[in-house]
């Protein structure tokens, strides 16, 4: 692998930049978030590849390209309060940590959220906050959220994360089945979600409790 710095322009280059990703908060976010502190050494030197890379127990971090994309979507600002369903490795936290004033994020495997909070503490992130259970419940006592963001496949939009986002606020949700599925997005307009379809996509199942 080329020094990091290297490895994440190139990222932002070759991955993002040429394939039409614009907003210019989110390329400099990527740019700045060390991806290989993520990664587990096994795979350390495929961080920044245009691929999905394993991160243990049975999960991966996603593709740079689907995480610019999803992030993109959302329009954050620096004011924004975000919840995070899927924290994984911790990744797109970070990336969230940069681009909103708070981010709350659920994560079912306590070994994976042990690991984020970690790694993202040690970066010195304090804007973020990791919970352990099941996110497709959200997190209502602190709903309502200007946005939010899924990272695991939903058969359908689960109806406790739509009830927590506010009034104009925005989600990017991954909706299908393992083989088949497609990010949607969804803004809250007048009480009601308004739903476009994007990218067809490839994600973990989420999984809910009980299931
Ligand atoms: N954005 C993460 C992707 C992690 S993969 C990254 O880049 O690292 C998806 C994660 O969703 C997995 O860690 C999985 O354990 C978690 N997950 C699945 N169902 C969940 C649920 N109901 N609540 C919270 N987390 C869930």
């Amino acid at each position: 692998m080329p020094d990091p710095i290297t490895a994440r322009t190139r990222m932002v280059d070759s991955q993002l930049r040429a394939r039409g990703i614009s907003d210019q908060r989110v390329l400099d976010a990527m740019l700045r978030v060390p991806r290989h502190e993520f990664v587990p050494e096994p795979y350390r030197a495929q961080a920044y590849e245009d691929h999905p890379v394993p991160i243990g127990d049975d999960q991966t971090i996603s593709q740079p390209y689907v995480v610019a994309v999803m992030l993109e979507s959302l329009q954050l600002t620096p004011n924004d309060t975000v919840l995070e369903v899927g924290t994984g490795s911790g990744y797109v936290t970070a990336l969230l940590s940069e681009l909103a004033a708070q981010v709350f994020s659920v994560e079912r495997h306590s070994a994976l959220a042990d690991n984020a909070r970690r790694i993202i503490a040690a970066l010195g992130y304090t804007n973020v906050r990791i919970f352990i259970g099941d996110g497709t419940l959200g997190l209502a006592a602190i709903a309502p959220f200007d946005a939010i963001l899924v990272s695991a496949a939903a058969l359908r939009v689960p109806p406790a994360l739509m009830s927590q986002l506010r009034e104009g606020g925005r989600m990017i949700i991954p909706v299908g089945s393992p083989n088949s599925q497609q990010l949607q997005f969804i803004r809250m307009c007048s009480g009601q979600p308004v739903v476009s379809l994007r990218e067809p996509v490839r994600f973990v199942p989420l999984i809910s409790n009980p299931e």
